[in-house]
């Protein structure tokens, strides 16, 4: 399929290292990642080659959201979109916009950011990286908590949507991968991470107070579309108190206010159970470059057994909607 949209597309300044430790990942495949994180040309050869008009680009996990000082926090988090929007957006507007970094340490200064480059350089929303970590790498700040709700108000103002993006549990939160480091990052700590951050989203009551907001989910949505019936199920016999303060059922939310995302998933099998949770308005073509491969997910998106219908509306024309591209929907 040609003039596919690609959204979840991961980039690094060489200024700023956003990757943070990778002991757990092979140093071979690692070292592959970052130069193509830095590189261009031949991401639009593989752009090309694959049928993909748009990337998305963000920056790397854990970026703006693993570093300690909110002050730094917010200086980088700046530094990186305006870099993007000059070096990268500027020389290449047909191929690539971007998500901003946003430094929620300070939710305030994060909703200003997220206005600032919306309205001046032209991006499309935000990615987030799980939890924000303030004062030291154990202390997080979870986006359903009382102090970004003011930063959820600005996004529901902009009309953008935010990409969830994982990163891996806090180093205090990973005693039961103790022997198993390789389980800590993409393979199964991200996804858990993500699916029970998204839970929180959606048991706040936050989709409540700003019915509006769009939420992405890559990788099938986290597994969620396949864990969050049984969620749902079972908290009709939790006490009421011990899961939040949301009006409906758990999986409307998801239905609602999340867009899921094929970003390192190839699996016919789990694209069809999230057809039938979400619906294919719902979904939405991703690689997670360069973690994964374009050919790899493209081969497979191009060629597998849904209706002609559904793969251009989840490889093209749902993103060209969601973030208002008029010029990039299919013909
Ligand atoms: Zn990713």
């Amino acid at each position: 399929m040609k003039r596919k949209i690609a959204l979840e597309e991961h980039w690094e300044s060489p200024n700023f290292l956003a990757t943070g430790s990778h002991d757990f990942t092979d140093a071979d495949y690692f070292k592959n990642v970052q130069e193509r994180l830095q590189e261009y040309e031949k991401r639009i050869e593989d752009m090309d080659r694959n049928g993909i008009q748009t990337s998305i680009l963000s920056l790397t996990q854990p970026g703006i959201e693993g570093i300690t000082d909110p002050k730094r926090a917010i200086e980088l988090a700046r530094k990186m979109n305006d870099y993007v929007a000059e070096t990268i957006l500027s020389k290449h507007p047909d191929r690539f916009l971007a998500f901003a970094s946003l430094p929620l340490q300070d939710p305030e200064e994060a909703a200003k950011e997220l206005e600032r480059v919306v309205k001046e350089l032209g991006f499309v929303g935000a990615l987030v990286n799980g939890y924000s970590n303030i004062g030291d790498e154990n202390t997080a700040q979870y986006l359903d908590e009382p102090q970004v709700w003011p930063f959820w108000e600005k996004v529901e103002n902009l009309q953008v949507p935010v990409y969830l993006h994982p990163r891996i549990p806090l180093p205090n939160q990973q005693r039961i991968y103790e022997g198993y480091e390789g389980l800590l990052g993409s393979a199964w700590g991200f996804g858990v991470e993500t699916a029970t951050h998204s839970l929180r989203l959606i048991l706040s009551g936050l989709f409540d107070r700003y019915p509006n907001l769009t939420i992405i989910l890559g990788h099938l949505g986290e597994g969620l579309p396949f864990t969050l019936p049984r969620v749902e199920h079972r908290l009709r016999h939790q006490r009421l108190e011990t899961h939040g303060k949301h009006k409906k059922a758990p999986t409307e939310y998801l239905r609602e206010n999340f867009y899921l995302t094929t970003s390192g998933v190839f699996r016919t099998q789990a694209l069809i159970d999230t057809l039938l949770e979400v619906g294919s308005d719902r979904v939405l073509f991703s690689v997670d470059y360069p973690y994964e491969s374009m050919e790899e997910i493209s081969s497979w998106f191009d060629n597998c057994p849904i209706s002609e219908i559904d793969r251009l509306k989840i490889g093209n024309e749902n993103a060209a909607k969601l973030f208002n591209l008029k010029h990039l929907v299919r013909q």
